[in-house]
């Protein structure tokens, strides 16, 4: 059986003192893919944030465990340096920050001609000249987080909601590239929808609500059982 990359365990956190994630535990198989679920609010986003170690969001009790190795108190960049790699909900502008400069800050052996590749096939090859994000739309915004982890090549990539505000096109040649990247690593995957599950192979589904987990299990069996009967079924799942 697969090592696990990441398990977390009874997890709590608040971020301005107020709790938002309550005593979640679950873990990720070496090379497996998971699917984040969760209405709006549920704390999905907060976890990533946390797994991440990004300041202000403040574990309360329990464990995150990166490669077999307590990294509650690691900084940022030391989880980084670890093989964490992020795509964000609402990636920040760097304004000053050309986008092909900061590729090739994060480029963890990717040649330059492999990132001019990349960045032909998310069709970002004239956005390597401006500001990170300054301008972009939405859907650049997500090209361009996969560009920079599809550079930077992460062991366990965290993906916030890569679907959201794409439209159907992109969301093919994102979920494509996403998959590429998913090959032979790990995985978490925030989707609302659910429309990127029908380019990426997800082995796994858990579901978020209220920061708690509410249930676990086949990914496309519990994004139908949302799309019919909502979250709130998820509570009432007798296999949790
Ligand atoms: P999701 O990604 O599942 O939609 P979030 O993790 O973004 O949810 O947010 C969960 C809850 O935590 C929300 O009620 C949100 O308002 C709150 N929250 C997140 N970040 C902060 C913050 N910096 N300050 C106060 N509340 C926050
Ligand atoms: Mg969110």
């Amino acid at each position: 059986m697969a090592s696990n990359i990441l398990e977390v365990r009874n997890l709590s956190v608040q971020v301005e003192g107020r709790k938002i994630l309550k005593n979640v535990s679950f873990e990720i198989a070496e090379g497996e893919t998971v699917c984040l679920f969760g209405p709006n609010g549920a704390g999905k986003s907060t976890l990533l944030y946390t797994l991440i170690g990004y300041p202000g969001y403040q574990i309360v009790s329990g464990e995150i465990i990166f490669k077999g190795k307590v990294i509650n108190d690691l900084p940022v960049n030391e989880r980084a340096n670890m093989g964490f790699g992020i795509a964000f909900q609402h990636p920040p502008k760097l304004i000053g920050v050309k986008l092909k400069d900061l590729l090739n800050l994060a480029k963890n052996g990717t040649s330059e001609e492999e990132i001019e590749e990349l960045a032909k096939r998310l069709k970002m090859t004239e956005f390597l000249d401006r500001d990170v994000n300054f301008g972009f739309s939405g859907g650049e915004m997500k090209r361009a987080e996969i560009l920079q982890l599809a550079s930077l090549k992460p062991d366990l990539l965290l993906l916030d909601e890569p679907d959201s505000g794409v439209d159907v096109e992109n969301v093919e040649l994102l979920g494509k590239e996403i998959q590429k990247l998913l090959e032979g690593r790990s995985g978490l995957i925030i989707t609302h929808i659910g429309y990127i599950l029908n380019f990426i192979k997800a082995d796994r589904a858990i579901v978020l609500y209220d920061g708690k987990i509410a249930c676990q299990g086949d990914p496309f069996k519990i994004l139908k059982d949302i799309k019919d009967k909502g979250y709130k079924a998820c509570l009432e799942c007798s296999k949790c």
